[in-house]
């Protein structure tokens, strides 16, 4: 499959060219950047054959089947929507965009078209989380209470540029973290988010965003979800719980783009290690994908999961603001 890469990113060169790369037959033909100089180098740096700085030229070139969105979260909507236009595939980075609306549009217009549209929530390939995933569906912990998750890591200094200091990029923790967090926790429960309430604030890094979010998510089955997300904390940790009627699943350090962490159930017996795969997060997601567009099975994450997952973290911010639990609003998905 051939790609054209739309963003001369940091999430690309660490991780998804890598991971397209390591697909059957897949070449990457050339990276859209708005600078000229800039996307010359980052092609010569990554061994792509050529740079553009034109949208059309990008989708134009012979035979690119498959785009990779990893710009700033504000140009996710118009490229996907030229992308779609253009008959190709779409996987594109979280959150899908800046406003519901624009995110629904570009998932009811990839349906349309009949192309593939996914995005690119890595957590939900990890061999933690899918392992996370297993024991809830198999009733180990029983009927689901309650769950946790601490995502508030120290954004490391070559993060920050756009993330903390420019709102219309789509800055802010709630669009950078909350959103892998709703995506992660509708991917253990199995449902999604009815009603939220947040507080979220300025801790340090924020410059007219928030770096800083809390927030508590009702869920249609009685279940409740307390989520913390944060650019400011060098020493917390991540990790998750859920905590159930027969047992509980602890989780510690899997809220990360590597294949690490420990994972445990406690129950009536005492601890047992949940054991799972370190096979590399992005090069599942880009398998699923790959086949997806050769008509065989779905991406790990859809759009539909894309929408869901910015619907919450939208409500989260909302709510946060206005000081009032939120319903959430899926925009009809
Ligand atoms: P970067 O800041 O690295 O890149 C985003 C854009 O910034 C690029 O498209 C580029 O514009 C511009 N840019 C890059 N370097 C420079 C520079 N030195 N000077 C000026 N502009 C520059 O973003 P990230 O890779 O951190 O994030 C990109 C997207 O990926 C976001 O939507 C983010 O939410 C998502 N993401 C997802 C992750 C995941 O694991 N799923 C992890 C990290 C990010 P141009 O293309 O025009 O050259």
């Amino acid at each position: 499959m051939r790609w054209a890469l739309l963003g001369a990113s940091r999430i690309a060169s660490s991780y998804v060219i890598d991971a397209i790369r390591a697909q059957q037959g897949a070449e990457i033909v050339s990276v859209l950047s708005s600078d000229a100089g800039r996307g010359r180098a980052y092609a010569e740096r990554h061994g792509i054959a050529g740079s553009v700085t034109d949208l059309d030229a990008a989708l134009g070139a012979e035979g690119v089947e498959a785009v990779y969105i990893s710009t700033t979260n504000e140009k996710h909507h118009p490229q996907a929507m030229a992308a779609i236009a253009a008959g190709k595939h779409v996987l594109c980075e979280k959150p899908l965009a800046t406003e519901l609306s624009q995110a629904v549009e570009m998932v009811t217009a990839a349906r349309e078209a009949g192309v593939v549209f996914a995005t690119n929530h890595h957590l939900r390939n990890a061999g933690a989380h899918l392992a996370i995933r297993e024991a809830v569906a198999s009733g180990r912990i029983g009927r689901v209470l309650s769950m946790r998750v601490f995502h508030a890591v120290s954004l490391p200094e070559e993060l920050r540029g756009w993330r903390v200091a420019d709102a219309a990029a789509g800055g802010g923790v709630i669009p950078d973290i909350t959103v892998h967090d709703a995506d992660t926790v509708r991917f253990h429960l199995g449902e999604d988010p009815a009603t939220v309430v947040a507080r979220a604030g300025e801790s340090g890094l924020g410059q007219g965003v928030e770096d800083s979010v809390m927030s508590v998510w009702s869920m249609p089955s009685g279940a409740m979800v307390q989520a913390h997300e944060s650019f400011t904390h060098p020493h917390a940790g991540t990790g998750l719980e859920i905590h159930g009627t027969e047992g509980s699943i602890v989780a510690r350090g899997v809220m990360t783009q590597e294949a690490v962490g420990e994972v445990w159930i406690e129950d009536a017996e005492g601890r047992h290690a949940l054991k799972f795969e370190t096979h590399n997060l992005y090069h599942r997601a880009l398998g699923l994908f790959t086949a997806a567009a050769r008509g065989e099975g779905r991406p790990s994450a859809d759009g539909v999961d894309g929408v869901k997952s910015l619907a919450v973290a939208l409500a989260v911010r909302e709510a946060a603001r206005s000081g009032r639990a939120v319903d959430v609003d899926y925009g009809g998905l």
